[in-house]
């Protein structure tokens, strides 16, 4: 006869072996990830995608490009390395990209078909599932710090126009006139796409300046947050206060301490109807599969079948990172102990 201190030992026993099982039926997948090293901190970035090639770029715009990747991945992975919070390695790696003006964000930013920069941005903690977005900017330098303090001071999550000015002047945030934001890159940008002018049906048939930009930065820091911000000027020739997937969580911005960050670029319609970033955590909450599994069955399959053109950038709680795009090119890289990537075209790796 067992004595119920047996009985109490084996039930034990039990629960610790199931525990180490996969939650899912993809046992395979899990059994990668539990058998991965977790990374201390992870920092990963985009700068936007679309149809970068070789051929239309030359050698001193490549290196510039490679450059200011770099210079923002130094950025954000200081922080971390020294233990900094990953809001704060966020915020202040997308600021570096605002203010750059090779990037569709900030200075730099696409213009509107009225002529207008209007900025949009969120940013997403994974830890308590807060955020703040702003869209519609068009006075404030820096719009991810905006959408910072909509999080952080504010009741709400999403603010626009007018309003999410008044908000971002009264928290104090840096005003510029809105002459600042102008690049003759992208006026001559949106000429090209006045002249072309034709309805937006699929994104191939876009011209190519109408198109993309969009940066983004998600990190873990060392102690297990996660954190993604997006900031972007939209789309060239956007009219009617056009909003894209950036500041709408959850689309083109989402984090959860309990599967990964994410930060889209792309045709942000398609990836507000396809809520990508959450379809990603989602995949790896109920199914349990990887975020590479994840990011690619989004990105590589549903938005391809669905023509929508773009990537993501991620990372999960074990600081795995994934830079899953499906157009020519992804102005993108990552840093972590050890460890440092930057690339443009699709044949990087
Ligand atoms: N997703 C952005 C938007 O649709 C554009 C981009 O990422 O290039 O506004």
């Amino acid at each position: 006869m067992r004595t119920l201190l047996q009985y109490f030992i084996l039930i034990a026993l039990a629960a610790g072996w199931m525990q180490c099982q996969p939650s899912s039926q993809n046992g395979e997948a899990n059994d990668v990830q539990m058998s991965l090293p977790k990374a201390e901190y992870a920092l990963v970035i985009h700068g936007g995608a679309g149809t970068i090639t070789r051929d239309q770029m030359t050698p001193e715009r490549d290196a510039e490009y490679r450059k200011a990747l770099n210079e923002a991945l130094d950025i954000g992975a200081d922080i971390l390395k020294n233990g900094g919070a990953a809001i704060e390695a966020v915020e202040t790696t997308i600021m570096y990209l605002e203010d750059n003006p090779l990037f569709n964000a900030g200075r730099g930013a696409v213009f509107t078909h009225e002529g207008k920069n209007e900025l949009d941005a969120a940013i997403m903690v994974g830890k308590d599932l807060g955020a703040g977005a702003v869209a519609g900017l068009t006075n404030i330098k820096n719009p991810i710090r905006a959408a910072r303090a909509v999080m952080e001071k504010s009741e709400h999550v999403f603010l626009t126009g007018k309003g999410a000015e008044q908000f971002s002047a009264e928290q104090g945030l840096e005003e510029v006139d809105p002459q600042y934001f102008f690049t003759q890159n992208r006026w001559d940008g949106l000429q090209r796409a006045l002249q072309a002018d034709q309805p937006t049906g699929s994104i191939f048939s876009v011209p190519e300046d109408r198109k993309m930009g969009t940066v983004g930065c998600v990190a873990l820091d060392k102690n297990g947050e996660l954190v993604a911000g997006t900031s972007t000027g939209g789309m060239t020739n956007k009219r009617w206060n056009r909003i894209g997937d950036v500041p709408v969580i959850g689309a083109g911005t989402y984090a959860n301490n309990a599967t990964c960050a994410v930060s889209c670029t792309g045709h942000g319609e398609y990836f507000i109807r396809y809520t990508v970033g959450h379809d990603v955590s989602a995949l790896m909450e109920y199914k349990g599969v990887t975020l590479t599994q994840a990011t690619e069955e989004v990105v590589m399959n549903k938005l391809v079948k669905a023509e929508g053109s773009g990537g993501l950038i991620a990372v999960d709680s074990n600081g795995n990172v994934a830079m899953t795009f499906n157009s020519e090119g992804m102005y993108r890289g990552y840093a972590k102990p050890g460890e440092r990537v930057v690339g443009i075209y699709k044949d990087e790796k």
